[in-house]
């Protein structure tokens, strides 16, 4: 991900168009692996001010994971776009919220995966209308209602039954 900016460095003020796309290699985010599938893309602009480059991109992924409803093994593609700030590496200080770039190169690999781990969902369904897992047998209630379900529902029938006799009798 990898952008020459020369032209851009000696036209402060122009802004330049750029486009990226690849394989992504695994990451890792909350201490579990990220693994990609298909190419990474990213278009944007990039624009000199004289002191740091302002980089506005539109960015997707695809990766692997798995429903949080039914646990099947699903693709989710992310698609996010973000606007950041590249300073040479010698004038980059701790605190400032820059990237660092040396010579006449951005590197927007950091950048890109620190956005994708912001636009990452918590949980991912294989569909909205998942029914999910069983929560007693396991059974994958996307195909099919198991027996658990019809057994609860007599006893709270059953349990119904008696309360109302119970309150004939009184
Ligand atoms: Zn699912
Ligand atoms: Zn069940």
């Amino acid at each position: 991900m990898i952008v020459s900016v020369n032209e851009a460095l000696r036209r402060v003020g122009e802004p330049f168009p750029f486009a990226w796309e690849g394989k992504l290699e695994q990451q890792t985010y909350a201490g579990d692996p990220v693994r990609f599938v298909g190419t990474g893309k990213l278009i944007g602009t990039y624009v000199y001010d004289g002191k740091t480059f302002r980089v506005d991109a539109e960015a997707e992924a695809s990766y692997e994971t798995t429903c949080a409803r039914c646990n099947k093994p699903m693709v989710q593609k992310l698609s996010f776009s973000f606007t950041e700030h590249f300073v040479r590496s010698v004038y980059k200080t701790p605190d400032d919220e820059l990237y660092p770039y040396e010579g006449e190169k951005l590197d927007l690999q950091e950048a890109f995966f620190d956005n994708l781990f912001l636009e990452m969902p918590m949980t991912t369904v294989c569909s909205e209308t998942c029914k999910g897992l069983c929560p007693i047998c396991g059974a994958d209630l996307n195909r099919g209602q198991c027996d658990c379900q019809k057994s609860k529902i007599d006893a709270r029938f059953s349990a119904l039954e008696s309360l109302l006799n119970d309150h004939k009798e009184v």
